[in-house]
């Protein structure tokens, strides 16, 4: 089988692409990314001297790099995206470039050159926030976020092809992901790094937004799920099962690392700042689908791992911390 991978540099992307690709396996894979701040190539190489690997560095909202990657191949997993609620709400338009652009030229090209899948990867955050109860697929979308209306618009146009146009569609909506290689700009790195560090971790208002937390293996045993069983023109929720105030996150991420409460300064919100997300994952979960990883497991292995792997990290503080936008939100 033959995968086309957007976004495939970037965390989850990352992971999927070393969690499917051993050497002389049947399945070859072709990254596309653009390698932006959060594309980061040595997240692949481990994989750099694989036969069965290609990397081509490209945007997809560039309709002939597009249509040139996508010959040949058998099916797309999508991750591609500007992933950051706080930098939507800096600049919304780079999120309605790559998020529903770029998406909608996949989505034409698939259609040409008669992919038989279509994965697109997306977010818990398309229905907005939710004070009791959790989200069925069948839940109205009212994204607050320009991040999550952009992939709210993505989610709509995959389903629109599958309707239209018989394009074998499968949506997957994920909550709060952490583990490795994950850029420190998000709530787990950042709070992990800036304590190595002695900075400071800021938390945003009072503490009280709740997110389940899913760790990326666990997401992306959901995705090859979806991909291999999943049904066309169907919406797949991936939950992690630890829901979790970011103010308990916090305390976890201080025990875990062995600091005090001292080290948290409080923030204002985030305007427009969700409240709750919870996801009813029985669909997924008749497939197969289980979350493997706890999160204590998780959290005490994400912190072995930036304690690790300083190399990796320390050159993209740098530009994380120059952006500003350090606080505590559950976000992705
Ligand atoms: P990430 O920011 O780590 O990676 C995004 C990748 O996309 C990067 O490698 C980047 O270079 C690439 N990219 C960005 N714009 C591009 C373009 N125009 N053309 C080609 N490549 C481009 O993001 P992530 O956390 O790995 O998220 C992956 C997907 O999962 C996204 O679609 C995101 O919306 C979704 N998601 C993430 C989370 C989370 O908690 N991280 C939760 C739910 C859903």
């Amino acid at each position: 089988m033959k995968i086309l991978v957007t976004g495939g540099a970037g965390f989850i992307g990352s992971e999927f692409v070393r969690r499917h690709l051993t050497v002389g396996s049947s399945t070859n894979i072709t990254v596309l990314d653009a390698l932006t701040y959060s594309g980061i190539q040595a997240n692949l190489d481990c994989m750099a001297s694989y036969p069965n690997y290609t990397f081509v560095r490209g945007d997809i909202c560039d309709p002939e790099t597009v249509d040139q990657v996508m010959a040949g191949q058998d099916v797309v997993v999508h991750f591609a995206a500007e992933s950051h609620v706080d930098r939507s709400i800096q600049s919304a338009a780079p999120f309605i470039r790559t998020n529903v652009m770029g998406t909608q030229v996949l989505l034409d090209a698939a259609r040409r050159h008669g992919i038989a899948r279509f994965v697109h990867v997306s977010t818990d955050e398309v229905y907005g926030s939710i004070s009791e109860g959790s989200w069925s697929e069948e839940w109205p979308l009212a994204p607050n976020s320009p991040y999550s209306a952009s992939k709210a618009g993505a989610d709509l146009l995959a389903l629109a092809y599958h309707r239209t146009h018989g394009l074998e569609v499968v949506v997957t909506r994920c909550s709060n992901n952490y583990g490795h290689y994950q850029f420190p700009e998000k709530a787990i790195p950042l709070f992990i790094t800036n304590l190595m560090d002695g900075k400071p971790v800021p938390l945003y208002g009072d503490g009280n937004n709740i997110r389940d937390w899913l760790h990326v293996s666990d997401h992306c045993q959901g995705i090859e799920l979806a991909l291999k069983a999943g049904k066309a023109g169907e919406v797949y929720n991936i939950g992690g099962g630890t829901e979790l105030s970011n103010r308990d996150l916090t305390c976890l991420i201080l025990d875990a690392v062995g600091a005090g409460w001292d080290r948290v300064v409080r923030v204002p919100d985030r305007p427009g700042h969700d409240l709750r997300y919870s996801l009813d994952d029985r669909k997924i979960r008749e497939l197969g689908y289980h979350p493997r990883v706890s999160f204590l497991e998780g959290l005490s292995a994400t912190v072995g791992w930036y304690q690790e792997n300083r190399s990796w990290w320390e050159p993209l503080t740098a530009s994380a911390a120059a952006v500003e936008l350090c606080s505590l939100s559950g976000r992705r």
